[in-house]
C-alpha cells in the first residue's frame, strides 16, 4: 500500500510524504484512538521507509524490500505488541528490541521499529528512552497511541507528533464500500455509530453478531426501569454474564442510546442521533424528572463501570451496582 492509497487524512498524508522526500526524523508519534487509522498508517510509512526504490507517494511495492515486508519477514522492520494474556509489554522484550538496534540493517538503508505505546508502562518507556535518545542513523522509530497521557514527558519529547483526524461520514462510507460492504441502512447505521473511527465501522460491519446483539441490548436498557431489584440482580445481571466476551459491544451500545437521550434533552436536531431507528422509543423512555442530570449520572456510572472492568474488578459486584443506578437514575418513579 503507498502512502496516498488509504482514504482521508491529508495532512498526515502531506506530512508522511514530505518527510520522506526531504530526509525523514528518527522517532515519530501516530496519535488518535483505536480504530482511527494510525496503524495503517504507520504500516505504509515503515514500508516506504524500507522500500529500495520509493516511489513519490509512498513504497514501489515491487523490490525485493517491498516484497519481504508484504510477506511479513522483512528483517529490518520489528514490531512490539502486546501478547498472549500480557497486560503490558513486558520490559524484558523492549529491551531486547534495544539490543537489536545497535546491529546494522540487512536488507534496507534503514531500522524501523513499530511500537504501540498504549501498552508501555513506566519501566517499558524507561527503557526505551536511551535508543529513542540517541539511536544510530539508520533507526526509525514509529509510535501509536490513543493519547500522550500515559506516555512519559521524556519520551514524548522525542517524537514526532502526528495526530489522526476523525474520518467523515463520506470517507467511512468509501472506507466500507472499498472492503466490500453495501451502502444500505445497516451501513448507515454504522457510520453514524462509528463516530469518525474506521475500523471500529469496519469491525463493526464484518461482525455479523453486532446488529442483533444491538436488538438485545436495546431492548435490555428500555425495559430496565421496569424491573424489580431482584429481577435485576437475577436476569439482568445474566444478560450480562452470557455475553461477557462481548461486554465491550454492549457497554458501547448502551453509551450511544444514553448519548442519543441526552442530545434529545438538549433539543439537537435528530441528524446529530446515532440512532436514527429508535428515536420514538428512546423519546417515550426520557427519566420524566431532571432527566439531563439523571442521564448524565447513567453516562458516568457506564463510563466508570467499563473503567473498572478494564482494571479487573469483580464481574459481578460491578455489573450489579450499574445495574441498581442506572435503575435508579431511569425509573420514573
Ligand atoms: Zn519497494
Amino acid at each position: 500500500m503507498t502512502l496516498t492509497e488509504p482514504v482521508g487524512q491529508q495532512s498526515l498524508k502531506k506530512r508522511l510524504l514530505s518527510a520522506l522526500q526531504d530526509g525523514a526524523g528518527h522517532a515519530y508519534l501516530f496519535s488518535g484512538p483505536a480504530g482511527s487509522g494510525r496503524h495503517t498508517f504507520a504500516i505504509a510509512f515503515a514500508k516506504a521507509l524500507l522500500c529500495q526504490q520509493p516511489r513519490e507517494d509512498g513504497a514501489c511495492g515491487q523490490c525485493d524490500a517491498c516484497r519481504h515486508f508484504a510477506n511479513g519477514i522483512h528483517p529490518d522492520f520489528k514490531q512490539l505488541e502486546l501478547v498472549d494474556k500480557e497486560k503490558n509489554i513486558k520490559v524484558e522484550r523492549v529491551r531486547q528490541l534495544c539490543a537489536d538496534i545497535s546491529m546494522q540493517p540487512q536488507r534496507s538503508e534503514r531500522k524501523v521499529y513499530l511500537i504501540n505505546g498504549d501498552y508501555l508502562n513506566e519501566q517499558g518507556q524507561n527503557a526505551l528512552l536511551k535508543s529513542l535518545e540517541e539511536p544510530p542513523g539508520y533507526v526509525v522509530f514509529l509510535m501509536i497511541s490513543s493519547g500522550t497521557e500515559k506516555l512519559l514527558p521524556t519520551v514524548l519529547s522525542r517524537l514526532t507528533m502526528l495526530r489522526m483526524q476523525r474520518y467523515s461520514s463520506a470517507e467511512l462510507f468509501s472506507i466500507l464500500e472499498q472492503s466490500g460492504f453495501v451502502r444500505g441502512e445497516k451501513m448507515q447505521f454504522l457510520v453514524r455509530y462509528a463516530n469518525g473511527l474506521p475500523g471500529r465501522a469496519l469491525e463493526l460491519a464484518g461482525n455479523e453478531k453486532f446488529i442483533q446483539m444491538r436488538q438485545e441490548t436495546v431492548d435490555f436498557y428500555l425495559d430496565l426501569p421496569r424491573k424489580s431489584r431482584t429481577e435485576l440482580l437475577s436476569s439482568g445481571f445474566s444478560f450480562f454474564d452470557e455475553r461477557r466476551d462481548d461486554s465491550g459491544l454492549i457497554f458501547s451500545v448502551m453509551s450511544s442510546l444514553i448519548r442519543d437521550q441526552l442530545l434529545m434533552t438538549a433539543e439537537a436536531e435528530n441528524s446529530m442521533l446515532v440512532n436514527q431507528d429508535l428515536l420514538n422509543r428512546l423519546r417515550a423512555a426520557l427519566p420524566a424528572h431532571e432527566a439531563e442530570k439523571r442521564l448524565g449520572s447513567c453516562f458516568d456510572s457506564l463510563k466508570e463501570a467499563g473503567r473498572a472492568l478494564a482494571l479487573n474488578a469483580s464481574f459481578e459486584v460491578m455489573i450489579c451496582q450499574l445495574l441498581l443506578s442506572l435503575r435508579k437514575e431511569l425509573a420514573n418513579a
